[in-house]
């Protein structure tokens, strides 16, 4: 359309014959792609946070019923971490019944905080896996810091080995955070302000630093590759598990080396994975193994962070990524490895 055919008295962005041409390069129902977050603290979030998610395109959540952050500033009892679970189980119900899309529940043992007696917990975890609200183990994961006192890694493994037997048994994926690389003690501001002291104590010292059987730089990586000898261990399948926190440090690794899956848990400050990183990762290997979720936890963050999965899913059709690529890692993924 010329200038001289156009209505208006004003200019507006239509009248130039290359504003009027304009195609967008990716097709309109490219906008329309569901997402499903595998990895949130939906016990955390409020009203405002929920609406956020339903306005952005949410189908389902997975609310994530270990938050080691949310038990007692004192040693951990099973019943304490067991609250956790029922809790998780009452607001995973309010907040389904309240907004429009579903929420699902992973329960686990997280080694965030290292729990007194862990056998009464694995002893009701298959029962616990047995309801239809949960999803998946997790999250888990071998971790070389712990809030309150020192878990040691040996301990954590049989832990772990344990969880993925029910996984196996019950056949539900196992999502598993692993640790921020870190340069050094104190170096890199660390989630909630967890560096490689403990973040709280109960009156007595805090159990030696269990930091010293990882090597800081790469204790992602080595976590990983712990959590994954576990899961060949306990005979659990590569496409049950999960590696969640994800870096493209370790897309090699997870990618060629295993048949896991990678997910990019995106509002977390030590990881600050950006649509670049997760655009380069589908590029150099796919998007079949690969998903992004949130691990979004109010007070942490913004409340627009409420919007992520819905940003990262428009930066990457912006970037280029082909649109079955990013319905694969924002929806067709988590929705295949939940079985939902
Ligand atoms: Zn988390």
């Amino acid at each position: 359309m010329g200038d001289s055919d156009y209505p208006t008295k004003r200019p507006t962005a239509a009248i130039s014959d290359e504003a009027a041409d304009y195609e967008r390069p990716y097709p309109p129902e490219a906008k329309d792609i569901p997402w499903i977050d595998i990895h949130q603290h939906t016990g955390t979030l409020s009203w405002e946070h929920h609406e956020k998610m339903d306005a952005s395109g949410a189908h389902a959540v997975v609310m994530i019923a270990a938050s080691y952050f949310q038990v007692p500033y004192r040693p951990i009892q099973p019943d304490d971490w067991r609250f956790l679970w029922d809790e998780a189980l009452r607001r995973a119900g309010e907040v389904s019944r309240n907004h429009f899309f579903d929420v699902h529940l992973a329960t686990g043992i997280h080694f965030g905080a290292r729990i007194e007696g862990t056998d009464d917990l694995l002893a009701v975890l298959p029962d616990y896996c047995e309801l239809d609200e949960v999803v998946a183990i997790g999250e888990t994961g071998i971790d070389p810091v712990q809030s309150v006192s020192a878990w040691p890694i040996e301990d954590q493994r049989d832990v772990l080995r344990e969880q993925m037997h029910v996984a196996d048994e019950q056949d539900l994926p196992v999502i598993l955070h692993t640790p921020g690389n870190r340069e050094g003690p104190g170096s890199v501001p660390a989630q909630f302000g967890r560096t490689f002291s403990h973040k709280f104590d109960y009156g007595g010292a805090p159990d030696a630093d269990p930091a010293p059987t990882f090597d800081l730089p790469t204790a992602k990586r080595q976590a990983a590759e712990m959590d994954v000898a576990v899961a060949d261990e306990a005979g659990l399948a590569h496409e049950q598990v999960v590696i969640d926190h994800g870096h493209p440090d370790i897309a090699e690794y997870v990618l060629e080396e295993t048949g896991c899956y990678l997910s990019f848990s995106l509002v977390r400050k030590t990881e600050a994975v950006g649509p670049e990183d997760v655009a380069g990762v589908i590029e150099a290997y796919g998007s079949e193994r690969v998903l992004v979720d949130s691990d979004l936890l109010a007070g942490l963050y913004a409340d627009d962070a409420a919007l992520t999965m819905r940003r990262m899913t428009l930066d990457l059709l912006r970037l280029g990524v082909d649109p079955g690529d990013v319905r694969n890692v924002v929806y067709e993924n988590p929705k295949r490895i939940l079985g939902l």
